[in-house]
């Protein structure tokens, strides 16, 4: 009946992605188009992942010493120019503000497209002797880059991230902090989001406009494609220089300070949904859903049925994130089919035969296996099913990246494997940009990190044939 109705109005996956995509975002309610092009209205159900996006990635930014502040939303055009490269970066996506009210304002104000400049021109203040570095500030705000084409949570003309904007002593403090924070940025994508990811260094064409060296988290999708899930910066002196935050060093000699940013956005959202979904819907890891469990009563009108179930709630909800549909306008099947689609982990089923036997039903939406067990146990049954589930993605989104990685020895090569399975490509590379563009050019293919873990970097590059200097891992991304 209704149930087979449901399910079709997803695309399948395999047919057409982005298709799928899009069918999902809008029927889990994640989010909804705005009146504003390129925008996006972020429904609860996507918020709540978010919120516990949020929740975590906060913790570990805090036992890591940092503190979150707030800025504003505007940028003063001549604070934005005072760093060469990162104007020139961003010009092509600022949204600027030139009146207010009805007066022209004397200086246009940019809406942050990221806050290095409003950053460093409070460090330039706060910062006096050496004595008060490091800084180590968060903030979770949104940003506006005004984009040509948008997709909701992986390209919007505003999104909502967190960026950290930091402020040390030495060389080697501040490349140690992009380095941490590369760290929590991965080790929050593979035990939370269950999404392994490939660690390494953005190459110079692809770096942060002003940095010194970028460091990403790079992670696959489904479909092969990557995504760009964490990035942190090494910005050297190329802030603290132009904006003057200099210290008082050991020596009592003033010097510049060393500085670094990073940032992780509601992309990674867009990153759930790709790498774990499927074609029934979302499929959410156990440590970010909003609901761990969902409970179904069966033939609820049956008595003491809700009875029971509600005794089971009670139990439950103080260990879980649970809520029970007793929705008396829709049907089993069709409550079965709505929250499969919002990608629940687990659903609990309890009738009046399985009350008689003191029993439950559990189903995993990652595998759709159903167990029966005794409502004795029921709380240790659901969190040894969580850590199965959770585990479980894992590995499956691990052996997807595996399964899709290949190795280019040339050009030709690169082109054919790229062609015939979409995925990573590990090849030699010489260093020089030509070369990058030129594999861009033929192959839609960009490189997406010089990963920290080097398998082999003797031999030829990919494109030139010339003497290789690091492998690189190229994809098509989003
Ligand atoms: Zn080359």
């Amino acid at each position: 009946m209704a149930e087979k109705e449901f399910v079709k109005e997803i695309t399948n996956m395999e047919e057409d992605f982005p298709r799928w995509y899009t069918d999902v975002i809008l029927k889990a309610e994640l989010v909804d188009y705005s009146s504003v092009k390129g925008c996006m209205v972020i429904r609860a159900y996507g918020y709540e992942i978010w919120e516990r996006i949020q929740a975590v990635m906060d913790g570990m930014f805090k036992a890591t010493g940092h503190r979150n502040v707030y800025f504003p939303l505007f940028i003063p055009e001549s604070l934005l120019n005072k760093e060469k490269d990162h104007v020139e970066g961003f010009a092509p996506e600022v949204a600027w503000v030139t009146k207010g009210g009805d007066e022209e304002l004397e200086e246009r104000l940019c809406v942050r497209p990221t806050s290095e400049t409003l950053f460093s021109t409070m460090y330039a203040k706060w910062v006096g002797s050496w004595r008060d570095l490091p800084m180590l500030y968060n903030q979770w705000c949104n940003v506006v880059r005004w984009e040509k084409t948008t997709r909701p949570f992986l390209r919007t003309s505003e999104f909502l991230w967190q960026e950290g904007h930091t402020v040390h002593e030495t060389r080697e403090e501040s490349e140690a902090e992009t380095i941490r924070m590369l760290n929590v940025y991965a080790e929050f994508a593979e035990k939370y989001l269950a999404i392994p990811v490939i660690k390494g260094q953005k190459t110079e064409k692809e770096k942060f406009a002003g940095a010194v060296s970028t460091f990403t988290i790079e992670a696959m999708m489904h479909d092969g494609k990557a995504l760009q899930s964490g990035t942190s910066h090494n910005f050297g002196q190329n802030f603290s220089i132009p904006f003057e935050i200099k210290f008082q060093n050991r020596e009592g000699k003033l010097e510049y300070c060393w500085q670094t940013s990073w940032g992780a956005s509601t992309r990674l959202i867009g990153a759930i949904i790709m790498v774990h979904g499927d074609n029934r819907g979302l499929v959410l890891p156990p440590k970010i859903a909003p609901l761990q469990v969902i409970m179904v009563p069966v033939a609820q009108h049956k008595p003491g049925v809700l009875e029971a179930c509600q005794g089971i709630m009670d139990r439950i909800k103080d260990q879980y994130r649970v809520k029970m549909d007793d929705r008396d306008n829709y049907s089993v099947g069709w409550k079965f089919n709505e929250w499969e689609m919002k990608g629940v982990p687990i659903r609990l089923e309890i009738g009046p035969k399985d009350i008689q036997r003191n029993q439950g039903v559990l189903v995993r939406r990652d595998t759709g296996e159903k167990s029966f067990v005794s409502l004795d146990r029921i709380e240790e049954e659901i969190g040894s099913l969580l850590e199965q589930i959770q585990d479980n993605l894992y590995q499956k989104a691990l052996q997807n990246r595996e399964e899709r990685t290949q190795s280019a020895e040339n050009i030709e090569e690169f082109t054919a494997r790229l062609d015939q399975k979409q995925g990573f490509i590990k090849a030699l590379w010489c260093g020089a940009q030509k070369c990058e563009e030129e594999i861009k050019e033929r192959t839609g293919a960009t490189a997406r990190c010089i990963p920290f873990d080097q398998e082999k970097t003797e031999g030829k590059c990919v494109c030139c044939g010339g003497s290789a200097k690091h492998e690189v891992v190229f994809a098509r991304a989003y």
